[in-house]
């Protein structure tokens, strides 16, 4: 039979593990301070894109296993379990902001006062080690109850990546449960007993530790490919071949391994600065991390510098955006290189144009009071252009081919990352540590 979950904060990672363990049989309620959300799942429309969430949750909506409230104390209290998926920013410290995390975990304290059964509190949001434990003390001060009696806590790290977050979340490389005591551990390892990955068992603190282990690595190595592009930029080497060549290395391996201008996303950035100012506040400077993030923050602007290269002044001209997402098959603009770019070539005077198959509304609130124009197809986008950059690798961009680019002033284009497939006719093609073509 399944159990009665509640999941606080219905943003990428709540929607989807609220909508996947209703799928999974369980009751779900999902929460959040944002009535435009709440009402958006009420109505079977996920509040974010995600392929597949949308017939997820209105199949579930449908079997009355899944619905939104805006009340916190009624759902934890008529619910056995209750996930804080709320977010977790960064701030200019590179601290992380646990405001949310507190006040999830006050409202869940204060809920499960006069409860008369044992309640589970899971940490799934991202949070520096220690977090957990802090948690279950503002548990136990506004509820009035002990640790390990009338609740207990549980870290659990999400590691879906948005674009295939339901896939991921329903078949994860392997689970990490962290517990404070034993009975929340099992509790917790028994709402995942179907899934047939590897699964740890950890303390709080290890659990909480391997989230911010796994992303600092792989952050860490899309800056090493990076720097390996802007080397193999100056010595007229193809940084994609090299990458193929390197990771047919069992002990490397060729994913993450795809130079371009950066990654962004709302985690990779605020993670890596975190460990860095725990990391120190423990009394360690931890060089690698720095340089990892450092690397990043450079990198949109090399697309800049190959732009200044072929066409010697941007001032005055049209530059075509394809991409404003940090990633395909999202939505998500949160730290995309984009972002970077658009207001590097606003600077210097160029005219934007910009396109995204998802992410225009986040755009038109992100770029609100700049001139830039948000055009409604790539077609919109390219014509009269004086160069394109392709910064997200959509489908849809990786189908452009010689007649689309026909309509651009000066046929000039610049990838962030690999997209375009063969040469394209009649194109001049430049990309970071890429062969130029044309
Ligand atoms: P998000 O910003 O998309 O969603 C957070 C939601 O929490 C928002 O809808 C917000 O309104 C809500 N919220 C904040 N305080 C609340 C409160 N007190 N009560 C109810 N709702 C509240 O964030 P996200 O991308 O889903 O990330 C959430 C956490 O998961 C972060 O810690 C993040 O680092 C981690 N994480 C994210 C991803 C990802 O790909 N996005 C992957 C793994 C882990």
């Amino acid at each position: 039979m399944g159990m009665r979950i509640s999941v606080i904060g219905s943003g990428y990672v709540g929607a989807v593990t609220a909508s996947c363990f209703a799928e999974l049989g369980n009751t779900v309620t999902c929460i959040d301070v944002l009535k435009e959300k709440v009402d958006s799942i009420n109505r079977g429309r996920p509040p974010i894109y995600e392929p597949g969430l949308g017939e997820m949750m209105a199949r579930n909506l449908k079997a009355k296993r899944l619905s939104a409230t805006l009340d916190l104390a009624a759902a934890a209290k008529n619910s056995d379990i209750t996930f804080i998926c709320v977010g977790t920013p960064s701030q200019e410290s590179g601290e992380t902001d646990l405001s949310y995390v507190r006040g999830a975990a006050a409202g869940i304290g204060k809920a499960i006062r006069r409860k008369k059964t044992f309640h589970t509190i899971v940490v799934k949001s991202t949070v520096p080690p220690g977090t957990s434990e802090e948690v279950a003390k503002i548990l136990a001060r506004e509820s009035g109850k002990k640790p390990g009696k009338g609740f207990g806590v549980c870290m659990n790290p999400e590691f879906l990546r948005e674009g295939c977050a339901v896939e991921d979340f329903m078949k994860p490389d392997r689970i990490v449960v962290g517990s404070m005591g034993a009975k929340e551990g099992k509790i917790l390892a028994s709402l995942y007993s179907r899934f047939k990955c590897p699964k740890l068992m950890v303390d709080l603190r290890t659990a909480e530790m391997i989230k911010y282990a796994s992303n600092a690595f792989l952050a860490t190595k899309v800056s090493f490919i990076n720097e390996m592009a802007n080397i193999c930029q100056r010595l007229g080497i193809d940084v994609y071949t090299v990458a193929e060549g390197i990771g047919y290395d069992q002990r490397i391996g060729r994913r993450f391994l795809n130079a371009g201008a950066g990654w962004g996303g709302s985690c990779f950035g605020k993670d890596v600065k975190s460990l860095v100012h725990v990391a120190k506040s423990a009394g360690y400077k931890p060089a690698l991390l720095e340089s990892t993030v450092s690397v990043n923050e450079s990198q949109p602007l090399r697309l800049i510098e190959i732009l200044h290269d072929e066409l010697k002044v941007l001032n005055g001209r049209r530059i075509a955006v394809l991409g404003l997402a940090f990633k395909s098959d999202t939505d998500d603009m949160r730290d995309a290189p984009s972002i970077k770019v658009i207001h590097a070539l606003l600077r210097l005077g160029a005219h934007v144009t910009a396109y995204d198959p998802q992410a225009m509304e986040n755009a038109r609130r992100i770029f609100h009071g700049h001139s830039i124009s948000l055009a409604k197809s790539s077609h919109e986008a390219l014509k009269g252009a004086d160069a394109c950059l392709i910064l997200t690798e959509w489908q849809e961009f990786a189908k452009l081919g010689a007649k689309d680019f026909r309509v651009m002033r000066n046929p000039l284009v610049v990838e962030g990352r690999k997209i375009l497939e063969g040469k394209i006719p009649g194109i001049t093609y430049r990309g970071i540590g890429r062969l130029p073509y044309g």
